[in-house]
């Protein structure tokens, strides 16, 4: 039987919601008053660029989520300033501290696999145990366990096809049922006078960054705005398994972002396609394919954390990398969208302009970098660690090292996808291409994937003069 407790303490880190949690479920009805926390580690802040739209991301998510707990108490009739408690520091200092002052027996959190939060959480455990409380971690992140799907001989799986099959036979109701927090939410507890002035969330300058627009045009934050897009994306899920490839249109869910920060919880992403997926619909088998992707790196990262600096398998045979100059004057033109490749340079301008890269592009612009431009994978990883909002570690790691080859699921050293083939077959009418590189939205279709390849005439009729308007390919 749990241990039942007067006072607990939800600390939450990337799962910023009030609904379907498993940690606060377990804290509402094991304590009979719950507080909740949010502490902007200091260690990470320090880390960033100050004109970071990920931190306007918390922020903004933040605010909506302290509306939900303020809504939640008060509509179960709880104390009137139930709302989120918002703190910055170092969390091995600022979550014993507070714990302490609210005289709390538990500390409740949902467990997260990468190696900073295994360092920083077991360090917050002592610091914890020295006060005599305890810190329960619930597992919340994914469908899957780190532990749940392994091999006959009991060994995690470091391959995708058979980890993919274990987890699909492991998905159930239960497994996917809500963690519900609205029917225990009168244990939310007001704030007290000596904290109030940590009872709202700080602005972007406060914390010392910079206010961003969020740049992403069909971004809606926060849970409110995640709903909205899980909608959106509901109506189109049928349609999930054609259109996925295609980033001229809208095919996948864009909730990439939500699930990195936790604004929704993966089981109702899993709810919204377990009835289409049970009576056979492709789309939604489909879609909850790609969660059993996210599960599996978040896997491997737990298994093998030596990917964050190693690679998983190194190529026996690798290919020489450009020299320094080269490479840096090609990194440099990859970055900013100037390749010279029209479907390269619109993904490249994707992220840039709005945080987002579609997955087709994500695979094509990163194996260009490292194949066709011969520069170091790990400049890559580094560079969309920094400009993709829903930045994973697990997911970025393990999906740079699928691209080179080098990973524990990798794609053959030798397959190299052309970019030219690539914008041929999956922007046909380049549609994407024309939003993101409109120097070359003159050509015909034909000829817009290489506009090297058109004739004087063309590109001229088109106003492009290569080398000036628009780069040769420097590859
Ligand atoms: P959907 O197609 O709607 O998929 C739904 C969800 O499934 C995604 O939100 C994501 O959580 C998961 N998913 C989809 N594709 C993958 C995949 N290949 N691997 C693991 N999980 C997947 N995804 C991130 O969330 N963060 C990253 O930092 C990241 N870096 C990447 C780097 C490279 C080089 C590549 C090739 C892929 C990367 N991905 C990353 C995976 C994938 O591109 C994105 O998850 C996807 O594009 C997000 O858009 P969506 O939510 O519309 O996806």
């Amino acid at each position: 039987m749990d241990p039942i407790y007067k006072k607990g303490l939800v600390w939450l880190r990337r799962d910023l919601r009030a609904h379907d949690h498993t940690a606060l479920h377990h804290a509402l009805t094991r304590c009979q008053q719950v507080w909740v926390v949010f502490v902007f580690d200091q260690n990470i802040l320090n880390s960033l660029p100050k004109h970071d739209a990920r931190v306007q991301f918390i922020v903004n998510s933040l605010e909506d989520l302290d509306r939900q707990l303020r809504h939640l108490g008060q509509a179960k009739a709880a104390q009137p300033g139930s709302g989120l408690i918002v703190l910055q520091g170092k969390p091995c200092q600022e979550i014993p501290c507070l714990a302490q002052t609210l005289g709390v027996e538990a500390v409740f959190t949902s467990i997260d696999h990468e190696p900073y939060a295994i360092e920083r959480d077991a360090k917050v455990l002592g610091e914890l145990a020295h006060r005599g409380i305890v810190m329960h971690g619930y597992q919340d992140q994914t469908l899957a366990g780190a532990n749940d799907i392994r091999s006959q001989t009991d060994r995690p799986y470091t391959t995708y096809s058979p980890y993919k099959k274990g987890w699909f036979a492991q998905l159930s109701v239960e497994r996917i049922q809500s963690r519900d927090v609205e029917p225990y939410a009168a244990q939310l507890a007001n704030v007290p006078e000596v904290l109030q002035a940590h009872a709202r969330v700080p602005t972007t300058q406060e914390l010392g960054f910079e206010p961003v627009t969020l740049p992403h045009p069909s971004l809606h934050q926060g849970r409110t705005g995640a709903l909205v897009m899980l909608e959106d994306f509901r109506m189109r899920m049928d349609h999930y398994k054609e259109a996925r490839d295609f980033p001229g249109i809208k095919g996948p869910s864009y909730l990439s972002v939500h699930l990195r920060f936790g604004t929704l919880s993966v089981r109702e992403l899993a709810r919204a396609a377990w009835d289409a997926h049970q009576h056979g619909q492709a789309g939604a088998t489909s879609w909850l394919s790609e969660l059993a992707w996210r599960d599996f790196f978040m896997q491997v990262m737990h298994h093998h954390p030596r990917v964050v600096t190693e690679e998983f398998r190194p190529l026996p045979d690798p290919k020489p990398l450009a020299h320094a100059a080269q490479a840096q004057t090609r990194f440099e033109a990859w970055k900013a969208g100037q390749t010279g490749i029209p479907f390269v340079d619109a993904g490249m301008r994707q992220l840039a302009q709005t945080g987002y890269m579609h997955n087709r592009l994500r695979m094509v612009t990163a194996m260009y970098l490292c194949k066709q431009m011969a520069v170091n994978w790990r400049w890559g990883e580094a560079w969309f660690a920094e400009k993709l909002l829903d930045f994973d570690l697990a997911l970025n790691n393990g999906n740079w090292q699928w691209v080179t080859g080098t990973g524990s699921e990798a794609n053959p050293p030798f397959r190299v996808f052309n970019p030219v083939l690539q914008s041929q077959r999956f922007d046909p009418e380049g549609k994407f291409i024309r939003r993101y590189v409109p120097e070359v939205a003159g050509l015909a279709n034909k000829v817009i994937h290489a506009p090297w390849l058109a004739s004087p005439m063309e590109r001229v009729s088109a106003g492009i003069e290569l080398g000036k308007t628009y780069p040769t390919p420097l590859v």
